[in-house]
């Protein structure tokens, strides 16, 4: 029985009073029942503080994105072993607007998830498909190879612990979400491909989100389907309480 994850994904939004102020504000909304878990992905400044703030709590913090490198000459970048440093427990690793405006690739994804396995940081994963990918009919094959690169090299212990985030671009901030069934059937083709790289045992134990313009009213039968544990939420994720509405319809 996976257990269902629900992260928040900030993006470029907040100031860091009200950073703080959201962890204060959900904190006794959190469940903490072992079947749902809570992370909140937010811009690097903020990280310290909001891991001050979560200590005793169920809520995990993550970070949005690092670099696969220890330390060196890279300027503007921070280390997976500085965000382990400050005890933030997760990292977002090739999210779409990362992909699309930052020049991150299949290669940079897969050497980061390793570097974030050294350091006791768990990868969100994301990948998806553009809407001419789906409608030219290579939406499969996209997310296969998004898939097998990101893990490549992995044990299969690391592959059972990595969570992927199934996000469709074009229902990104649009409003438009992919519709249960659309977005069941992907996180099953997700599964399939990581039983092919490991096994069904290891592929039944990874948990995959669904994103793309998740609200309180669409989250509960999202994560009714087979294979949907847990949903990684943009908009809706900003105010405390959308975000603890998504995490009562979750439970
Ligand atoms: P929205 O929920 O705003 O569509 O964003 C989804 C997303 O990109 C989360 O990472």
């Amino acid at each position: 029985m996976r257990k269902t994850v629900i992260a928040g994904n900030w993006k470029m939004h907040k100031l860091l009073n009200s950073a703080g102020q959201f962890i204060d504000d959900i904190k006794s909304s959190v469940p903490s029942a072992m079947k749902t878990e809570t992370i909140v992905c937010a811009p690097y400044l903020f990280l310290p503080l909001l891991v001050e703030k979560a200590k005793g709590t169920d809520i995990r913090i993550a970070a949005q994105n690092m670099h696969f490198e220890e330390k060196g000459a890279f300027t503007g970048e921070v280390s997976p072993g500085m965000l382990a440093d400050i005890g933030v427990s997760h990292c977002v690793i090739g999210h779409s607007e990362r992909r699309e405006m930052f020049g991150e690739t299949d290669d940079s994804v897969n050497k980061k998830t390793h570097a974030a396995f050294a350091h006791n940081i768990l990868p969100i994963i994301c990948v998806g498909e553009s809407l001419e990918q789906r409608e030219s009919g290579v939406m499969e094959s996209h997310i296969r190879q998004q898939v097998e690169n990101a893990l490549s090299g992995l044990s299969d212990e690391q592959i059972s612990k990595t969570i992927i985030a199934y996000e469709p671009i074009w229902a990104i901030g649009t409003g438009k979400t992919a519709t249960d069934e659309e977005a069941n059937d992907v996180c099953k083709h997700i599964r399939k491909t990581i039983a092919e790289l490991s096994n069904q045992e290891i592929a039944d134990q990874v948990i995959i989100q669904y994103g793309g313009s998740v609200k309180p009213d669409n989250i509960g039968d999202l994560l009714a389907k087979s294979d949907i544990d847990g949903a990684l939420v943009g908009g809706a994720s900003l105010e405390a309480d959308s975000f603890v509405k998504l995490l009562e319809e979750g439970t």
